[in-house]
């Protein structure tokens, strides 16, 4: 039974992902059973966290942990600290893992979680309890072999940090391998800080190759000024791109002769927030719509929708963030020719140089800039062709592509192991 999509109404993101597992586990000749194990985590933990505020005061904060399928390996995901956290939206995200693990095939299944808080409004010791806080309250389903955290929406390097030292405390050990996106002096890798943007930016690159697009001339519009996004709006104006579009949460900056990227970056606060400093601004809805060669999503789900998809005015979308094209809107898009390069293939940069992170952590052996760079080109390349090439010979549409890819792994296994 495939997932249920009430007529009329935009699917929430956990039913479209739901929706298309079951369309994906189909076209690899699956039975149902298969999708009813893997439409849901295998396991999903809700957590309390008493944290002491700075005026004295206790605030009890609701925290999540989705394992979604640990058939291949330890499961694998980011921490998001969000106000708009829900339950479904973690379960979501750790379906997601599990497709781009399977993606750019690193031996993890997939897993996320969530803290319902908003960090712009608390102090740094506040963010250090509930991170502290957090890891006390997931440590028994948490490690190096069970399940890896990383950084999300709204977390930092520093606050891998101090979860991995809460980590190390509890278990007596050092364990630089229980999450990834640490500092580097901490046992991270090279090049992890920009992994997402990297991967984001080599798909750019053979999406531009796929559509005849010079880079060089390309104008580009990028949703979210955060890790993702700010990285990436450096990395390609440096390739000579001009981005004529950028915003955050508040609004959207936008100049049709390039931005200057290099200012922005100087002023832009560590949540990935700048239009505050200025007054001549247009709203995110009015950012996304405007004429570009390359659109990039990169700060939260459900931006493109049946409701502004016809009014999309970009030959390519790629991804960044998780989720940010409806069900709805990637079908106007591709009856538009619209190229859609998926979010669990443009975005999977990020979990590739985690995986790197976590082999050299347990080599205790830690390699240069350049290795980690030639090895995350290497996979995701590789990941994009297998997706186009898919597409092809499947006759679906590349998100349906990378999901058959995405899922099969975890299916292999699951039924290898005689779980189906
Ligand atoms: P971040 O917290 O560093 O930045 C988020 C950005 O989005 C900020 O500029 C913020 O102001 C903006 N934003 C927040 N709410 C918004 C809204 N309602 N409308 C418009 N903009 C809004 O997060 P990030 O790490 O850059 O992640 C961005 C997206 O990329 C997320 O969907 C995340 O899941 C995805 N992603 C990130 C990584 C990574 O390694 N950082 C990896 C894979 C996927």
């Amino acid at each position: 039974m495939g997932a249920i999509v009430e007529k009329g109404k935009e699917p929430s993101v956990l039913t479209s992902t739901q929706d298309i597992i079951h369309q994906a586990l189909g076209k690899l000749g699956y039975s149902d059973e298969m999708f009813e194990l893997l439409k849901e985590p295998i396991r999903m933990l809700t957590v309390r966290i008493p944290v002491r505020m700075d005026d004295g005061t206790v605030k009890v904060f609701t925290g999540y942990r989705a394992q979604h399928n640990d058939a291949v390996g330890p499961t694998k995901g980011g921490v998001r600290f969000h106000p708009e956290v829900t339950e479904d939206e973690v379960k979501a995200l750790s379906l997601w893992m599990t497709l781009k693990c399977g993606i750019v095939n690193v031996p993890y299944g997939g897993g996320k979680g969530g803290i319902v808080c908003d960090p712009r409004n608390m102090s740094f010791p506040e963010i250090e309890r509930l991170s502290r806080g957090y890891v006390r309250a997931i440590s028994q389903l948490v490690g190096p072999s069970k399940d890896i955290p990383a950084p999300d929406v709204f977390t930092n390097s520093q606050i891998m940090a101090w979860m991995v030292d809460e980590y190390s405390r509890i278990r007596e050990f050092d364990s630089p391998g229980f999450i990834t996106g640490k500092p580097v002096a901490l046992g991270g890798s090279h090049g992890r800080e920009t992994a997402t943007a990297t991967g984001v930016t080599i798909c750019i690159e053979e999406a531009a190759k796929l559509k005849q697009l010079d880079l060089q001339q390309a104008k580009v519009i990028i949703q979210g000024f955060g890790n993702a996004g700010s990285y990436l709006s450096k990395i390609l104006s440096e390739r000579g791109a001009k981005i004529i579009g950028i915003s955050d949460a508040y609004a959207a900056l936008y100049d049709e002769n390039g931005l200057d990227i290099e200012y922005l970056l100087d002023k832009r606060d560590s949540f990935g927030t700048v239009t505050t400093l200025f007054t001549n601004k247009i709203t995110n809805q009015e950012l996304l719509t405007k004429k570009c060669d390359i659109l990039v999503p990169a700060a939260i789900a459900n931006q493109i929708t049946s409701e502004n998809a016809d009014k999309i005015n970009a030959s390519i979308i790629v991804e960044a963030a998780n989720g940010p094209t409806t069900t709805e809107a990637t079908k106007i898009l591709a009856e538009r020719g619209v190229l859609i390069v998926p979010d669990v293939l443009a975005s999977s940069g990020g979990v590739t140089v985690s995986y790197f992170e976590w082999v050299q952590n347990n080599l205790g052996y830690y390699w240069s800039e350049e290795e980690v760079a030639e090895k995350l080109r290497s996979k995701v390349v590789d990941a994009f062709h297998q997706v186009v090439e898919t597409a092809r010979r499947h006759k679906v549409d590349p998100r349906l592509a990378a999901y058959m890819i995405g899922v099969r792994k975890t299916a292999e296994a699951s039924r290898f192991r005689g779980w189906i």
